[in-house]
């Protein structure tokens, strides 16, 4: 019998490549969509499938990580093998503006899905999206051992959802892992990232439909890996014969400068002519270094980065330069890588 999984957060960056990944491999794959005012699923057309369609394998549904009782009949109705809780509130500098918001779907949206996984009496395994982000201000290299200290609402709210993982791997003897990702990004990484939103500002520079871009901090150091190759270690988390947490990292660091000057000169620019201050992206309280150590998921689960920072810069700008020259055509525009 071939498996089944859901997915919290499909609509995102890494649920899109996970929802492909686990296709790929024969699962049926539900997703669970939270209801908005216009589409929220172009990340998934490429796989989408008709509701009327025989035989379908990937099917969505609309609930909320907010509600907990929509979370348990979910469950009941679908009775997955693997459960991925990838929804959140995810942006750092936003969970300045809404913290409670944050706290309430980035923490307690984890805790109502390994509840409601208790509740419903279903025979699963639950991977949690934790972050880089929790380490904060610990100096890198970060591992699995470091100690966390949370330098944001968001990150705050990742502990939170780290620790009642591991709570209910500890108290239920649920299969439950946390994959501790450093930022990872695509041409499909949202929009107010501030990789895609340099290398959306370099496609638009290059065709002349921008001078300058505003950016705030750029001395933070990240080490940015490629998402459909985190995704990838999502699911060998869960196919290992004991829960554990991981950390998923490259283990190289760049600054938001290197990373624009690499972006920038994939399209034959020159950063400094373009780029503005503004404070306002700035934040209370910053990460100034996330340098990840993924020696553990190397050796246990055979997981290792290929993509590195400059070729993600050129992937990134590649793609935004092809979408930007499709819309101005008018030519349909797929984001399928
Ligand atoms: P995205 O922001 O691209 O996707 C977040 C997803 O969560 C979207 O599908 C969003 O739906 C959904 N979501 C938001 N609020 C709710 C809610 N109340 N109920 C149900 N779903 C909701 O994030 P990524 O794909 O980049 O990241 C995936 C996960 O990994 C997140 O938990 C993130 O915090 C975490 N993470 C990401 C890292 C990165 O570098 N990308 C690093 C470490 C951890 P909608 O499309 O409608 O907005
Ligand atoms: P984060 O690591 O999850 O916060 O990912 P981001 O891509 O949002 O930010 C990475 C780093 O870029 C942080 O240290 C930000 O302070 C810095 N940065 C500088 N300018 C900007 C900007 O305009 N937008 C964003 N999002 N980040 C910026």
């Amino acid at each position: 019998m071939s498996k089944s999984a859901l997915i919290t957060g499909i609509t995102g960056q890494d649920g899109s490549y996970l929802a492909e990944l686990l296709l790929s491999k024969g699962y049926t794959v539900h997703g669970l969509v939270r209801r908005s005012s216009s589409f929220n699923t172009a990340r998934l057309d490429h796989i989408y499938q008709d509701p009327h369609e025989a035989e379908r394998r990937l099917i969505l549904h609309h609930a909320d990580l907010t509600d907990g009782v929509a979370l348990v009949n979910l469950l009941r109705e679908v009775g997955p093998d693997e459960v991925y809780n990838l929804g959140a509130q995810s942006h750092v500098r936003v969970s300045f503006d809404s913290p409670l918001y944050t706290g309430d779907v980035t923490a307690m949206g984890a805790l109502r899905l390994l509840e409601a996984i208790r509740a419903s009496g279903i025979d699963t395994r639950i991977y949690q999206a934790s972050s880089s982000e929790m380490f904060g201000s610990a100096p890198p290299p970060q591992h699995e051992r470091t100690p966390f200290h949370p330098r944001s609402p968001y990150g705050c709210a990742k502990v939170f959802g780290y620790w009642s993982t591991v709570n209910y791997r500890e108290a239920y003897g649920l299969y439950a892992v946390n994959g501790i990702l450093f930022n990872h990004e695509s041409p499909r990484r949202g929009e107010t990232f501030v990789t895609r939103k340099i290398t959306r500002a370099v496609a638009r520079i290059s065709q002349g439909l921008q001078q300058h871009l505003y950016l705030g901090n750029l001395d933070a150091v990240r080490d940015w890996g490629y998402a459909p190759e985190y995704t990838e270690a999502m699911w060998r988390m869960l196919q290992h014969d004991e829960p554990d947490d991981y950390v998923v990292a490259t283990g190289e660091a760049a600054s938001v400068r290197d990373f624009l000057g690499a972006a920038f000169s994939a399209a034959g620019l020159e950063w400094r002519d373009h780029v503005r201050f503004d404070p306002k992206y700035e934040r209370p309280s910053e990460v100034d270094a996330l340098i990840g150590d993924a020696t553990k998921a190397e050796s246990l689960l055979g997981w290792k980065p290929r993509v590195r920072w400059p070729e993600l810069a050129r992937i990134m700008v590649e793609a935004d330069i092809s979408v930007l020259e499709a819309e101005l055509t008018g030519a349909t525009v797929r984001i399928d890588r």
